[in-house]
């Protein structure tokens, strides 16, 4: 169950900080959530802004979600969900945005009085760093390496910005009821799909203007898979763009292969960062200096990557 000490990512006495604001907090709830990197990012937003919330991360094991739930709604202003909780959390809720409806996810919380209702910002998060670069993908071919919970978010975000075509890579196509998902809501939204085997991702890499990897393949820490990539340079064309969900390490295999072939590249960060700015803006309707929060998670992850060598 919850207890102070399961608590990371905030000051050692993180017993005090919880007394702070009345006892509100602003917390990440998951099993495993050691890794997560939303209090480095949003204790720096409170820092700089000098705003006295504190931001920490809880472990919460899947029997403890209820009771979890029953005491944020007395003591939390707002909280994000991670695995395992995203689909489970949503029967618990009180409302739930439109947007969290379609991605059948919820990611961030936010306690009204004692009224929970559930968002998700990963659609914001994804799209956000192509608006920065105006990269328009109307009409456009867009591949997406994986079929799972971020994959969804991509293709929501991708149909709303009425892309033309959508190839799905997933490694296991004929019994991949998450990759036919993500084929029908594609093609009932007038999106041409097709879903082939992840091996074949590199025969359809060329003619993608968008490239996105969501799997945790090239993930630190994902054993077997670290540091590898499904394309290699010659698979991606220079007028590519690839798009790496993982942000750990910042540079992936496939990022580096993805430079080597003079594409354009958005990092796994960007999307970190601009889905936790969204949650500030829900929760507190502040508009979160991003560069503050990039800082802030590009020191943790060079410190971390110098301490792995
Ligand atoms: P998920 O729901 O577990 O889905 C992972 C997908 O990758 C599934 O399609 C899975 O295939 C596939 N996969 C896993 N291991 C694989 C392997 N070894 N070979 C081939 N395919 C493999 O996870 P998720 O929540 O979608 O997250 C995916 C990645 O995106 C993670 O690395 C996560 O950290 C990252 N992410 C980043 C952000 C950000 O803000 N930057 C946000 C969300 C997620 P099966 O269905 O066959 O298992």
């Amino acid at each position: 169950m919850i207890d102070n000490k399961s608590c990371i990512g905030s000051s050692s006495n993180s017993s005090n900080s919880l007394c702070k604001n009345n006892g509100k907090i602003f917390c990440v709830i998951g099993d495993p959530v050691e890794h997560s990197l939303s209090p480095v990012m949003h204790n720096a937003v409170f820092s700089s802004l000098g705003l006295g919330y504190r931001y920490i991360a809880m472990r919460v094991k899947e029997h403890e979600l209820a009771t979890t739930i029953k005491m944020l709604r007395e003591r939390a202003l707002g909280f994000n969900v991670t695995i395992p909780h995203k689909i489970r959390i949503m029967d618990m809720l009180d409302d739930l945005d439109t947007l969290c409806k379609r991605v059948n996810a919820v990611n961030t919380v936010k306690v009204d009085g004692t009224r929970l209702k559930g968002y998700n910002t990963d659609v914001y998060g994804f799209i956000q760093p192509l608006r920065r670069r105006g990269i328009e993908l109307r009409g456009k071919s867009v591949m997406i390496m994986g079929a799972g919970g971020a994959a969804r978010a991509v293709l929501i975000a991708l149909i709303d910005e009425h892309v033309g075509e959508v190839i799905i890579a997933s490694r296991s196509v004929d019994d991949n009821a998450k990759a036919k998902a993500l084929y029908e809501m594609a093609v009932s939204n007038g999106i041409e799909c097709r879903i082939v085997q992840l091996e074949y991702a590199k025969m359809y890499s060329k003619q993608s203007h968008l490239i996105v990897n969501a799997t945790p393949i090239g993930m630190q820490g994902y054993h077997g898979y670290e540091d590898l990539s499904i394309l290699a340079s010659s698979d991606i064309d220079s007028k590519s763009i690839v798009y790496d969900l993982v942000y750990r390490p910042m540079e992936t295999r496939l990022i580096r292969n993805a430079l080597n072939a003079n594409a354009m590249v958005i990092y796994g960060y960007e999307m970190l960062v601009e889905q936790g700015a969204k949650a500030l803006d829900i929760w507190l309707g502040i508009d979160a200096p991003r560069d503050v929060m990039s800082n802030a998670v590009l020191r943790y992850l060079h410190n971390v990557g110098d301490r792995h060598g």
